[in-house]
């Protein structure tokens, strides 16, 4: 149920809702804006009077959601969210370029591309350090070692650092990453995603291989139901019966997510079609159907990467991909 108060209702006012509200062990989401304050009351609501909340002097409108994610939802908070991930907005209507290796290789490649790929506009640095790996045979990162690379890189570029994390027992690692990202392996891992609530880190929360979007919001409401607020979403492709591409980008979840939540989307053509080619249609695709950013693989030789060097852009490649986005960008806006 969302209700929403009056332009000049008072904080004794609406404290004395809220209070009659948790003696009812009903708690309160608010959600400030600018004209409005928005309640969203999350827990039993069946029992609530809707008619009594509504003849309160200070409420103006009253409705029940019947979507079991609260947090999230765009009914409890009209305006779009603007995540801050050191300094770097996403959600305030600019286009944001993550871009970098797959996995951290070694500090001249993760430097060299973090000066690139910045020159080129890119205003956050990716790098995996631990990677989630089909085979257990492949490469698996630099672990800890790759996350002191990506330190070092930041301090060079300024670049603030996106990192996968697999599992809550390396999470003191990540204390000094500016931006948590959970892969679409973990993006139902409840327990990973309950103690990322705890933290106030940005997350990015990557939607899963198989999962609806239903289930994408609800993952992300774990996350704020434990307190954290700074969840970015992104479409990185799913999995359907097509093999021409590793998967199938699904942009049309991006106006949906856009509908539905007030939370940014973020779009990586990158894993979504597994073929570098591909990353440019589908990153100006992603941007003109109104992405908060996109996510790229960029790699200074695609060829010999270690993981994932049939998706990875050239420095250059990625150059021209940002050039015309950002085009497309003027264009829609
Ligand atoms: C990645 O971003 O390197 C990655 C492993 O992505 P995903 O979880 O989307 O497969
Ligand atoms: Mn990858």
């Amino acid at each position: 149920m969302i209700a929403v108060l009056k332009n000049g209702t008072t904080k004794p006012q609406m404290d004395h809702l809220i209070d009659w509200l948790s003696k009812q062990n009903i708690s309160v989401h608010i959600s400030k804006g600018d004209s409005y304050t928005v309640l969203g009351l999350i827990g039993d609501t069946a029992k609530i009077d809707i008619d009594l909340i509504q003849s309160l002097e200070i409420v103006e409108s009253v409705k029940r959601v019947s979507e079991p994610y609260k947090q999230v939802n765009r009914k409890f908070h009209p305006e779009n969210s603007v995540i801050d991930v050191s300094g770097v907005k996403i959600g305030d209507g600019s286009l944001n370029f993550i871009a970098g290796p797959c996995s951290v290789e070694s500090e001249e490649q993760i430097i060299g591309i973090a000066k690139q790929v910045k020159d080129s506009g890119a205003t956050m640095l990716r790098g995996g350090a631990f990677k989630p790996r089909t085979s257990p045979y492949d490469f698996q990162g630099l672990k800890g070692e790759g996350l002191k690379l990506l330190f070092e890189a930041r301090k060079v570029t300024g670049l603030p650092i996106v990192t996968e994390i697999m599992n809550i027992n390396t999470l003191d690692l990540f204390e000094d990453v500016d931006f948590i990202q959970v892969g679409a392996r973990n993006m139902q891992n409840f327990d990973l995603l309950k103690e990322l609530g705890k933290t106030k880190k940005p997350i990015l929360l990557k939607r899963g291989l198989a999962n609806t979007i239903k289930e994408f919001l609800m993952s992300a409401e774990y996350i704020m139901s434990e307190g954290n607020e700074n969840v970015v979403l992104c479409e990185r492709g799913i999995r359907t019966y097509e093999t021409a591409t590793r998967n199938t980008l699904d942009l049309s979840a991006v106006p949906m997510l856009k509908k539905l939540t007030h939370l940014p989307v973020i779009v990586d053509p990158s894993h979504a079609t597994g073929i570098s080619w591909m990353v440019e249609p589908m990153a100006l695709a992603a941007t003109a159907c109104g992405a908060d950013g996109i996510m790229v693989e960029v790699h200074n030789d695609p060829p010999h990467a270690l993981c994932d060097g049939a998706q990875s852009l050239t420095p250059e490649q990625f150059d021209s991909v940002a050039k015309k986005a950002f085009k497309i960008k003027e264009v829609v806006d």
